[in-house]
């Protein structure tokens, strides 16, 4: 509020950015199905180990093989506790939604960041462009990014109680139904599509080779073919329509086109604004490096006084008080660097 009545967000352009952070569970004490399987599996492969051991040393001489066969058996009771303890984790792990345990800090879950795993929260934020102030900030513990982009701007435009506002984020926050949400809510969405057409890594025509003609509702191919709607169906929630022309078995570019029958084109019945999206997008070359340099500001001071360290407290109401605090410390440090530290007690008092 106070960073508002200064006049501190001037542009209503916030970039949207999440962080991996670590949590105090160590990797060891974290378990996905996969994890769990494998631990038994290595368990078990002991155990069966030592029993044969086991069995050898009991066929010699019974003044040579006692110790050794007592230290064999108390061997194989420790790892049969520890296969007991891995039931039950077990048993935890069904239950839970998304079929995950950590054993020291329940909250903190198993996400990748820069190729590498680790157990923690993904903390997302919104940074003004101008200042590199951090609006709006929520601590999850969902690894992906691709669910977080209205939730994340309708909180950045309450916080700047702003009419309106525009938000960039990476490829990582591309989701129709979100970019969509972001429409809905009269804000301006800046987000990248994934490269993740098959037809293009395949050498052949993207999508983007067909254009859509709203008056006709259908699509021109590169062949200047017309593609009519064909019918409509509900793909992952969405609702889906599908268009293709008669004429490709006899076209000269089929090959760049299609390995079937047909081409078809596929297009949610919301994809014009998707496709909104991308011509702003088109007409802000810049808009991408301001996101970068946004972002790396306050996620970059804060990790360095964090240092290579975990959260201090646990569960994800601990985990998001302490980045409170830490968000809180940043932006007061950054208004003091902008208005100077008399400034801001100026601004505190009045
Ligand atoms: S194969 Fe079909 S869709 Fe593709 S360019 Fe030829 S006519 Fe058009």
């Amino acid at each position: 509020m106070l960073c508002q009545q200064l006049g501190l967000f001037g542009e209503n352009l916030v970039a949207i950015d999440g962080s991996k952070f670590k949590a105090v569970n160590n990797r060891d004490r974290n378990f996905t199905s996969a994890k769990l399987k494998r631990r038994m599996e290595e368990v078990e492969s002991s155990i069966n180990r030592y029993l044969t051991a086991l069995d050898a040393a009991d066929r010699q001489e019974p003044t040579a093989s006692e110790p050794s066969a007592v230290r064999l058996e108390e061997k194989i009771t420790k790892l049969k506790t520890q296969m007991k303890e891995l039931q039950a984790i077990e048993i935890q792990l069904n239950e839970s939604p998304d079929k995950q345990v950590s054993l020291t800090d329940p909250d903190a879950r198993s996400m990748m960041t820069r190729g590498t795993g680790i157990v923690g929260y993904n903390v997302q934020t919104a940074v003004d462009t101008q200042h590199h102030l951090i609006v709006a900030h929520e601590v999850t513990n969902y690894g992906s990014d691709r669910d977080q982009l209205s939730s994340m701007a309708k909180q950045a435009r309450d916080a700047m109680a702003s009419e309106t506002l525009a938000v960039v984020a990476d490829r990582g926050y591309f989701k129709s139904e979100e970019i969509l949400a972001c429409h809905d809510a009269n804000i301006t969405a800046y987000v990248p599509k994934p490269m993740t057409s098959s037809a293009k890594a395949d050498g052949r025509f993207n999508k983007d080779a067909f254009v859509y003609d709203a008056t006709k509702n259908e699509y021109i191919c590169p062949a200047g073919e017309s593609l009519p709607w064909r019918f409509s169906s509900i793909e992952k929630g969405m609702n889906m329509h599908c268009y293709w022309s008669s004429k490709c078995q006899g076209c000269a570019l089929k090959r760049q086109c299609t390995p079937s029958k047909n081409r078809r084109v596929r297009r949610w019945e919301h994809e014009a604004v998707l496709e909104e999206m991308q011509h702003r997008l088109n007409h802000a070359p810049d808009m991408m490096r301001i996101r970068k340099r946004t972002v790396e500001h306050p996620f970059g001071t804060l990790k360095q006084w964090m240092g290579s360290t975990h959260f201090l407290t646990r569960k994800l109401v601990g985990v998001s008080a302490e980045m409170s605090l830490n968000v809180l410390a940043y932006n007061m440090k950054r208004v003091m660097n902008i208005i100077g530290t008399a400034g801001l007690l100026k601004a505190m008092a009045a």
